[in-house]
């Protein structure tokens, strides 16, 4: 039995909790410890009840919950050992690894990949086998094959659907950001998340979610139409995208 729960997803801060047996694992803590502490309340948890922090790289909506939350759990911090040089926490027994180790957190398998990011040490994660197996895939310039390998092997897959490329293009961010983002080390733009999710839907994936919506460069309905259109014009099942992570809205993504 287990879940995974989005607490909230987006630009401005990155959360959730995959639960399965007695592993209690918050993926990411980008958001501020009050509300994931609320989040978990929901849930009928507290801190003390987390058993890992897995963090996917260290910029401030991935992370900015995690000096006060450290405060208030003895969960232990996952990442890899570039990321933990730049978290700049306070914590021991932290459990580090280089991008591309597996790792068993609490019985869970997880796999970790590297991601293209524009931050030294972000990888991303798989937790889980079988039917609660779940991969997290978010601040990916482009998709790798390390990258691919992770989330093919998933029957779950959480992916980054950023932006709009026309909304990027006409929006309100200066020349420099909007490069960065488009660049292969930013972020995944809705039509490159719509190829994706069209190829893991043919080789099986069944539960596939979007996330890490810009909030200003996209939007769900925006986002969701544009996936869905490319999977159906590549043939593949568009049942399998199943909705948007949003920000600030928990959301039950997986139930085993
Ligand atoms: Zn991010
Ligand atoms: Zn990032």
């Amino acid at each position: 039995m287990g879940y995974f729960c989005s607490f909230t997803s987006g630009s401005q801060g990155n959360s959730g909790l995959y639960v399965s047996g007695d592993a209690r694992i918050l993926v990411d803590a980008g958001t501020t410890a009050k509300y994931i502490s609320a989040c978990l309340a929901c849930l009928g948890l507290s801190p003390v009840d987390l058993t890992h922090i897995a963090i996917t790289h260290c910029h401030s909506d991935h992370v900015s919950a995690l000096p006060v939350l450290l405060k208030r759990t003895g969960a232990r911090i996952v990442c890899s050992s570039t990321t933990y040089e730049y978290l700049n926490v306070n914590t021991k027994d932290p459990l580090l690894f280089e991008e591309g180790e597996e790792l068993s957190l609490g019985g869970v398998t997880v796999r970790t990949a590297a991601t293209p990011h524009d931050c030294l040490g972000s990888c991303c994660y798989s937790f889980g086998e079988g039917e609660g197996s779940l991969a997290v895939c978010t601040d990916i310039g482009a998709v790798t094959p390390e990258v691919f390998r992770l989330m093919s092997g998933s029957r779950n897959v959480i992916i980054e659907a950023n932006h709009d490329l026309e909304m990027l293009k006409n929006g309100p961010y200066p020349y420099n950001l909007k490069r960065r983002i488009l660049s292969p080390y930013g972020h995944l733009s809705n039509d490159d998340c719509g190829l994706v999710a069209a190829r893991l839907a043919l080789d099986g994936t069944s539960n596939i979610t979007l996330a890490h919506l810009s909030r200003t460069n996209n939007r769900p309905e925006v986002a969701f139409n544009t996936v869905s259109a490319a999977m159906a014009r590549h043939g593949a099942p568009v049942g399998a995208l199943r909705g948007v992570a949003e920000a600030r809205k928990m959301k039950m993504i997986l139930e085993f």
